[in-house]
């Protein structure tokens, strides 16, 4: 129990902003940047189809994927 499990200034910064990632919320610096990438990835994976949100019908989709960064 004497080595250290994270080095210090070995953290990898945060994927999103670049910033040094929080411990607490590792790879991210924060939960913003946190729930920016786990919306980057579920659009990124597929595109959501209409769950159970509406449940009516073809939601009006965009012939082009916005690229938002
Ligand atoms: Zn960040």
């Amino acid at each position: 129990m004497s080595a250290a499990r994270t080095p210090r200034g070995a953290a990898p910064p945060c994927p999103i902003c670049g910033k040094p990632a929080a411990p607490a919320l590792a790879p991210f610096c924060s939960e913003r940047c946190a729930d920016i990438d786990l919306g980057r990835w579920l659009s990124d994976r597929y595109v959501i189809p209409a769950a159970d949100e509406d449940g009516d019908g073809a939601p009006p989709r965009d012939p082009e994927p916005d690229r938002k960064s």
